[in-house]
């Protein structure tokens, strides 16, 4: 189980499901949606999901076709994303997690868009 919430704690959520996967993705837009170096996501199925409250406050920003990014509106934090080619999943941002009963030291982590990754944060 994961609880999250975004800067202002507005938005929260629970996710009643296990991480399988982390996805580090190196893209330029969720470098910039996040305002980060990369961002670290994770598939759960939407139906595991549960907002705990801000449901108001939730807007979304179309990044690309079939794709949107839902933020906070008060604190503009990036909570999750959903696309049209992954119907009935969400992708979570996992920087917003408060607390997980999982341990996701050992979830196996893959990197996605290696090539845009910006070179001064290679070893
Ligand atoms: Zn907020
Ligand atoms: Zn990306």
């Amino acid at each position: 189980m994961l609880d999250g919430s975004c800067l202002c704690r507005a938005i929260s959520y629970r996710v009643e499901e296990d991480i399988t996967e982390l996805i580090l993705c190196h893209c330029s837009f969720c470098r910039k949606a996040t305002a980060s170096a990369f961002s670290v996501n994770a598939r759960v199925h939407q139906d595991s999901v549960t907002l705990l409250a801000g449901d108001d406050q939730l807007v979304s920003y179309s990044s690309s076709p079939g794709k949107k990014r839902f933020y906070c509106q008060i604190c503009h934090s990036q909570l999750f994303h959903l696309q049209e080619t992954l119907p009935n999943m969400m992708t979570l941002k996992m920087g917003t997690i408060a607390y997980s009963s999982q341990n996701l030291s050992v979830v196996p982590k893959r990197h996605i868009f290696e090539d845009d990754q910006f070179s001064w944060l290679s070893d």
